[in-house]
């Protein structure tokens, strides 16, 4: 079951196959990513009109916990892995009795819950934002002074800064559970913040470990706007703890596959862990053209039990997500063939049919040999696309 999977081969007579859970935008990436190397691939997503569904061999349609669903996924494919956080992990653990599947359903588990996965960051020795659970009334009237003003945010499901609200005092606290239903949640104290950043790792079967380098990102109403990797974007040393915080977060889990972890950088330089993706991530999407292997290459190698080696990021990169909010009134695409003419820069769209403010359509690679080069041709962008500079 954990055997090597070798690209183009034949596994118990059918082409060697590679599923994945989830057909979005990061499961079409890795359907292209698998493609490439010769593997076919299988999606499993309810959405006929799904960006991954629409470009793989086989698109299972059905729910994510639907026996027969399930069981056809297994049937076409030697290993699977999934694209989104909230893929039931019940479904992953039926998976993962038959077929090789990474990330495992436990370390998936763990980062479908805040209150989980602050508690396995602390385990493993990497700061965290002071907090405080809050499941009962009790917790809630137990609240102290040191965690407000802070952010309560629901425990599950929360996303692209959803189902979080910022208090002030105890009163707002309140009154702001009852908004978010009294659901479990997380009250994470407001920190001063001078800068976010995240790390891409990737960790094999036999705990192989590799990194790509650590990237500033820029948030704007909770949803990544912009992500720069070059030599001005983060200290290195802020760098070697990010990469190192990861790895320790990665080997707590005894994880296989891509994981992402965001971090906040404090105003006096401190670096905290603020969540991780059991998955590629938005931030990572830079090394599709800035590096020598991608996020979804690794993806398909650690799924494959493929070798592992170091990425090299050979170009200063910045990345533009591409929000439904920069198509017409009537649905009409920005001006492509503009942007396109600047040097550098490379487009990447989902395949999705509609426009939505907030929705992500794609995003713009952005490669020079500079930071100065790639920051001038990515505030050009911005101005043909009507985005705001950064
Ligand atoms: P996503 O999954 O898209 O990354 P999310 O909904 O999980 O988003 P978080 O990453 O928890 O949300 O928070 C969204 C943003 O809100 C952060 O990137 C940061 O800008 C801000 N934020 C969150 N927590 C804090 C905090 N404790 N102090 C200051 N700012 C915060
Ligand atoms: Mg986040």
């Amino acid at each position: 079951m954990s055997g090597v999977i070798l690209p183009g081969s034949m596994v118990n007579g059918q082409p060697a196959t590679l599923g994945v859970m989830g057909g979005g935008q990061l499961g079409r990436m890795f359907v292209h990513a698998a493609q490439a190397m010769g593997y076919f691939t299988a999606v499993l997503d309810p959405d006929p009109a799904s960006p991954a569904g629409l470009v793989s061999h086989h698109h299972i349609q059905t729910d994510y916990l639907d026996e027969q669903g399930l069981a056809q996924l297994m049937q076409r494919c030697a290993a699977i892995t999934t694209e989104f956080e909230n893929v039931p992990a019940p479904a992953l653990v039926t998976l993962g009795a038959h077929r090789f599947v990474a990330p495992a359903a436990d370390a998936v588990a763990i980062a479908q819950d805040r209150a989980a996965e602050k508690a396995h960051f602390v385990k493993c020795g990497v700061p965290v934002a002071p907090h405080v659970v809050i499941e009962t009334e009790a917790q809630l009237t137990a609240v102290t002074e040191d965690v407000l003003p802070g952010i309560l945010k629901t425990a599950r499901l929360g996303y692209d800064g959803k189902g979080q609200v910022r208090v002030k005092n105890r009163a707002e606290l309140a009154q702001a559970w009852d908004e978010l239903k009294r659901v479990p949640c997380v009250l994470e104290k407001m920190l001063p913040l001078k800068d976010e950043c995240s790390v891409i790792v990737a960790r094999g079967r036999e705990g192989q470990r590799v990194h790509f380098p650590v990237q500033r990102n820029l948030h704007r109403d909770g949803i990544l706007a912009v992500t720069e990797v070059h030599d001005e974007a983060v200290s290195a040393v802020l760098a070697q703890q990010a990469v190192a915080a990861a790895h320790a977060i990665a080997e707590g889990l005894h994880y296989v596959g891509v994981l992402c972890v965001e971090f906040f950088v404090l105003e006096d330089g401190e670096l905290v862990v603020n969540e991780m993706a059991p998955r590629p991530h938005n931030s990572g999407h830079y090394t599709m053209d800035a590096c020598d292997q991608s996020q979804f290459d690794l993806q398909v190698r650690t799924l494959a039990g493929l070798p592992l080696t170091q990425p090299r990021q050979h170009s200063a990169a910045i990345m533009l997500n591409l929000l439904g909010d920069l198509w017409g009134p009537q649905g009409q695409s920005p001006a492509w063939d503009r942007v396109l003419a600047l040097p550098g820069t490379h487009l990447h769209l989902y395949g999705k049919l509609s426009a939505r403010k907030g929705r992500k359509m794609g995003h713009i690679n952005i490669t020079a040999a500079t930071p100065e080069a790639v920051r001038g041709v990515a505030l050009q962008a911005c101005a043909v696309l009507g985005m705001e500079p950064f």
